[in-house]
């Protein structure tokens, strides 16, 4: 023990360092979302995640946007508790039985207009877990999709991309000025 507790003293920790945030670049890209966002609801973007049946790889990227190296909301991006407060459920993983009825009433609570981002492999088409008896399937078997974002997992990056794409999809062309 009294070795094990020396050894600690003189090694250093055994933890890997982050891996390198290109900060310019992250900023460029959640301003463009923050900016896009105002453009088309005239407020940031709310999001709520949605579990519906990943190994939980997928939400440790998701969880990435929120930590010091990210730190997403000071964009003015924002995860809420209830998706009464969300304009896009961010869903994850194959679409298990169990979760099925859940991510279906959490979809009719999520006031207009509202859009269903699916993330990862298994979001597509069941992934690893296709074929399974306890999936229905991706996220489109139960809900429209309005946006996939692939990966296993996708990086942070990835999502902001994702949900920058989306906005830009859906953001109507300007309205030519009549006289
Ligand atoms: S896409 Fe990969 S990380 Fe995400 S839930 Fe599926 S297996 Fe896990």
């Amino acid at each position: 023990m009294r070795r094990l507790l020396l050894k600690s003293l003189v090694q250093g920790p055994l933890t890997e360092p982050a891996p390198p945030a290109d900060e310019n670049a992250l900023a460029e890209l959640a301003a463009r979302v923050k900016r896009a966002s105002w453009r088309q609801l005239g407020r940031t973007l709310s999001i709520r995640e949605v579990d519906a049946g990943s190994c939980n790889g997928c939400e440790l990227e998701i969880h990435a946007l929120n930590n010091v190296l990210y730190d997403l909301e000071r964009f003015g991006l924002r995860f809420v508790a209830s998706p009464r407060h969300a304009d896009v459920l961010l869903v994850t993983g194959p679409v298990t039985a169990n979760m099925r009825e859940a991510l279906e009433r959490t979809y009719q609570a999520t006031p207009e207009p509202k859009w269903v981002v699916a993330v990862g492999h298994c979001a597509r088409d069941g992934g690893v877990f296709a074929g399974s008896y306890a999936c229905v399937g991706g996220v489109s078997a139960v809900l429209p999709v309005d946006l996939h974002i692939p990966g296993c997992p996708p990086s942070p990056s990835a999502l902001l991309g994702g949900l920058l794409a989306l906005l830009e999809s859906v953001s109507k062309p300007p309205v030519p000025a009549t006289r």
